[in-house]
């Protein structure tokens, strides 16, 4: 259903139906794959038509397509389905979270501009910022932002973007996006929040004020681990802009293949992020009680240090959580190789549990202090709580952690 009907109706509604409606050409139920790069005018005046209206942000391509890399069907269908879900007025898809959060950067800053991130960001987005747009001549820097003077304090009449996650990877700290949005309030500087832990489910950063909204659509939103694919949601002025000045540019297109697949995926998100908040509740009550566990990080508990705030501004507190071992680094990596259930692997969001241990796995180059510094101690583990049974969960994880 694309009709602005589907606005008013209920999210799960809306998983089902926004942005697709029966094929006019055969009926097909479900929105093809259009595996097709190129697409044919209806003459001269049309082609000419449409690429005057791709260059021109405030009108975009509303009459056909011109070529995939422009825009497509089966990915069209993804991008009204997902603005409306994160209740903005437009959405672009790219070809992995990175591609949507690198071509946002691209699109709002220049030369001399500064750039101000939270310390906790997910480590490819810090890596972009500091290897790449500085290389181009922006300024960044990182603050905590947990802490709103933090962000008060360290904001130039230079900068032009506050970026963060909420929740926060691997320790779940989160940010309070009202606060954010009241200090940029009136200075021209964009809010850009990554939702991808909460998925709009749980929570919409543009109904609390922030100017745009990027998503990982390869976590929950696909929800099967079976495509990388990334999203960012705004007005439709800066989502047109964002596709004819950057996204053409500089080419991370999303596959047909692989819009159909998250397109899917999101028909199920409500009744599978339900499922995957009650798991890691039930996994993060078994996790407090365990001799060898330190402690847990899970916005959900209520001393987590900002679950008031979570619960101002979200409707749950999503599926992942970390603990610390009191064994340190030897029991993390014992716990890696005994799990049978839980897979040791990178990523979050499959319908199934992953589990990682930073220090022994992903982060075993980086050098001890660097990593500590960076809030990855020895005995941190990190789980992607999945939808099957939690008793097998706890009894996966009860046998990893026996002496
Ligand atoms: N944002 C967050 C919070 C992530 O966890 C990730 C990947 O793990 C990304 C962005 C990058 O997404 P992708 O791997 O789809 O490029």
């Amino acid at each position: 259903m694309v009709d602005d009907k589907i606005r008013g109706m209920g999210f799960a509604t809306q998983c089902c139906h926004a942005g697709q409606a029966c094929d006019p050409l055969t009926g097909a139920h479900n929105t093809p794959i259009y595996q097709t790069t190129t697409y044919a005018f209806r003459d001269v005046d049309h082609g000419a038509k449409l690429f005057s209206d791709a260059f021109t942000p405030e009108i975009g391509l509303t009459d056909g397509y011109i070529y995939t890399r422009f825009g497509n069907p089966t990915q069209n269908a993804l991008e009204e389905k997902v603005a409306v879900l994160e209740k903005g007025e437009a959405a672009l898809a790219f070809s992995s979270g990175m591609a949507a959060i690198s071509s946002v950067f691209l699109l709002i800053v220049k030369p001399g501009d500064h750039i101000l991130a939270d310390n906790s960001l997910y480590g490819t987005a810090r890596d972009f910022l500091i290897q790449i747009m500085q290389k181009f001549g922006a300024i960044v820097s990182f603050t905590d932002f947990s802490e709103i003077e933090n962000v008060e304090k360290s904001i130039r009449n230079e900068t032009k973007v506050l970026y963060f996650e909420s929740p926060t990877n691997p320790k779940l700290k989160c940010v309070d996006i009202r606060a954010v949005v009241k200090v940029a309030r009136n200075k021209n500087i964009k809010v850009v929040v990554d939702n991808t832990f909460m998925t709009p489910y749980f929570q919409n950063p543009l109904v609390l004020g922030a100017d745009v909204v990027v998503h990982s659509a390869t976590k929950y939103m696909t929800g099967h681990g079976d495509s990388i694919s990334g999203i960012a949601i705004g007005s439709r002025l800066f989502i047109n802009e964002l596709r004819c000045l950057v996204h053409n540019n500089m080419g991370g297109v999303i596959s047909p293949f692989n819009a159909w697949l998250v397109l899917r995926g999101l028909k199920t998100l409500p009744v599978r992020m339900r499922m995957h908040q009650q798991n890691a509740m039930t996994v993060a009550e078994f996790l407090k009680s365990h001799p060898a566990v330190s402690s847990v990080n899970y916005p959900g508990l209520p001393e987590h240090p900002q679950h008031d705030i979570i619960k101002s501004q979200a409707s749950g507190f999503g599926g992942v959580l970390s603990f610390e071992l009191k064994g340190g680094y030897d029991a993390g990596k014992k716990l890696m190789n005994s799990v049978k259930l839980c897979t040791l692997a990178v990523s979050l969001g499959d319908v199934d549990t992953l589990i990682e241990h930073p220090a022994s796995t992903t982060h075993a180059v980086v050098p001890r202090e660097e990593r500590i510094a960076a809030g990855l101690t020895d005995g941190l583990v990190r789980l992607s709580v999945g939808i099957e049974d939690v008793e097998d969960i706890i009894s996966d994880l009860k046998q990893g952690l026996e002496e």
